[in-house]
């Protein structure tokens, strides 16, 4: 299947009008894998996706199924399945009949497509629920049904728009646990469009970060937690303080000694190409800063406690250290109750320069940043 279902996006642009919604996104997404879009509103996912579906056209560029070019392949041919936001299950009919309803339109036989809806309501679970009304189910069950109207094409990629957004925190995530178990099980590509950050990192093998109609940074998981490309993607994604300084060395080997507003010197290792003189941004993981007995005289920030805010596994503590943004420390809960800080005390942040991670993407967006 793996290869079948890989997916080459290759300079692909839609425009409605003067809109660009998708601006020359060259994409690959390995056959088989687990792929989360996410992006603020309007960024475009959702017209990638149609696009991908074959739903909607795009104005220029390619994009290919398995090897095969299906930029204009009609929908039902090229092996793909969407699973709406809204589920858009007919209500007069069961579950057995809206799971067939592709089969019957497809004019296979009432006793095999009745079996094969019944295959797939068991596969999500639902088969003890084959002859209810979909009025008579809740949310999570209703998308469920969903899964497997669209799973019974067969199709070697699932596309799917906002599939928990519906659902309260629970069911999402309960959801989300048998999503991935079926896409396991399946061995097929999903692609799956999201707002929410914690959902995107949790489900993908590969992230796709938008902006504008533009991919920012397309990587695992982990990476882009942790090697966000551009300020854009460590504010959306969230758990990063990101800096700004201006360049007061560059050594040979690529590392930078910079100075932030306060002017306090940073070292940034990864820094090759920049010059003296030049602003860049650098981002520190909120989580491996720590509180230091006196102000540091690198790598560091000393400021006034602004906030605190208790999140269970960790302390969430806002400084104000007279930099644009307000800087964010999370402290495990044991170190913040051995020492509790208090709003009004002035600390000094401190972190081990190799932690500086340089951001080389412009700083050019309007994202909404991921409050945590
Ligand atoms: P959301 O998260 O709100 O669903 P999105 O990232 O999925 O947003 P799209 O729905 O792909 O964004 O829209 C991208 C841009 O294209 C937006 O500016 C939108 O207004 C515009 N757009 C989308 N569909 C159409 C259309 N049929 N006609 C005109 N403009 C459109």
């Amino acid at each position: 299947m793996t290869e079948q279902s890989r997916i080459d996006i290759r300079n692909v642009t839609k425009l409605y009008g003067a809109v660009k919604a998708v601006n020359n996104v060259d994409l690959t997404i390995e056959g088989g894998a687990y792929c989360c879009m996410i992006g603020p509103s309007g960024c475009g996912k959702t017209t990638l996706l149609r696009m991908i579906a074959g739903h909607e056209a795009p104005s220029s560029g390619t994009i290919s199924i398995g090897g095969q070019d299906v930029t204009h392949a009609r929908t039902g041919s090229r092996g793909t399945a969407l699973m709406f936001q809204n589920y858009a299950l007919f209500p007069h009919l069961s579950l057995t009949d809206n799971v067939a309803f592709s089969l019957r339109v497809k004019g296979e036989a009432a006793d095999t497509r009745r079996a094969r809806a019944r295959e797939m309501l068991d596969r999500v679970q639902l088969g003890h629920l084959a002859d209810r009304l979909p009025s008579e189910l809740s949310g999570g069950q209703q998308q469920r049904v969903a899964l497997a109207r669209a799973l019974i094409t067969n199709p070697r990629v699932l596309l799917l728009d906002e599939p928990l957004s519906a659902l309260d925190e629970f069911l999402r995530l309960k959801m989300r646990v048998e999503l991935k178990r079926l896409q396991n099980e399946l061995g097929i590509t999903f692609i799956h469009v999201t707002h929410t950050q914690p959902e995107a990192i949790a489900l993908a093998d590969q992230v796709v970060v938008m902006d504008h109609g533009l991919i920012e940074q397309a990587a695992s998981p982990r990476d882009i937690y942790n090697r966000p490309h551009s300020p854009y993607v460590a504010r959306f994604m969230g758990g990063q303080n990101v800096l700004t300084a201006t360049v007061e060395s560059v050594d040979a080997q690529g590392g930078a000694v910079v100075i932030d507003q306060n002017g306090t010197r940073h070292d940034l290792g990864n820094a090759g190409g920049v010059t003296s003189g030049q602003q860049v941004r650098f981002s520190i993981r909120r989580d491996h800063i720590h509180v230091a007995a006196a102000p540091a005289s690198r790598n560091g920030l000393s400021g006034k406690v602004v906030n605190i805010e208790y999140q269970g596994t960790f302390v969430k503590v806002a400084l104000d250290t007279g930099l644009r943004e307000e800087f964010i420390i999370y402290m495990s809960e044991d170190s913040f109750f051995a020492r509790p800080l208090e709003v009004g005390r002035t600390i000094h942040a401190a972190w081990d320069a190799s932690l500086n991670h340089f951001l080389r993407g412009a700083n050019n967006s309007t994202g909404t940043p991921h409050e945590d």
